[in-house]
């Protein structure tokens, strides 16, 4: 009895996890007024270095990357006025901002999603920091949390 429920179970099981386009957390975005002073904040909380800073021009953010154990902690600042983080500060002030979903396959993602309702802010993944394609999900569409979808860049 045990034995053949079992069987029935593990195939559908598999055909749920092999159909699954995301597939954890990749990281979590975090706005912060002055990236440097947050850099020497972070750094002792994480006791660890921060193991990379980039500015994304096209976003008007630099980001700086921690690595803390299997997970990864995104610092954003804005460069400009106009940068969506410049806003978020206004208007939330400092703190959490985006959780980062990754997928192995970001355009298909991006079909789904949008053949499921949701509301995205880019309709084509984009290049964003520490070499992946992104797209974010409008944050209307999530209860109000912001939705980052990425994909490393092959080599
Ligand atoms: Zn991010």
């Amino acid at each position: 009895m045990v034995f053949i429920s079992s069987i029935l179970i593990t195939p559908q099981k598999n055909l749920l996890e092999q159909n699954k386009m995301i597939n954890k957390i990749e990281h979590l975005g975090i706005a912060v007024k002055n990236i440097e002073s947050s850099i020497d904040l972070y750094e002792k909380l994480f006791q660890t270095k921060c193991y990379k800073v980039e500015e994304v021009a096209s976003e008007g953010v630099k980001t700086a990357f921690f690595k803390v154990g299997e997970s990864k902690i995104e610092l954003l600042e804005a460069t400009n006025p106009e940068s969506p983080i410049a806003k978020f500060l206004d208007k939330k002030g400092a703190g959490f901002h985006h959780v980062a979903f990754e997928t192995s396959d970001i355009d298909a993602e991006i079909k789904r999603l949008l053949s499921e309702g949701f509301e995205l802010i880019h309709y084509t993944p984009k290049d964003g920091a520490d070499n992946k394609r992104i797209a974010f999900l409008h944050p209307k569409a999530v209860d109000g949390l912001l939705v980052e979808l990425c994909q490393e860049k092959s080599a």
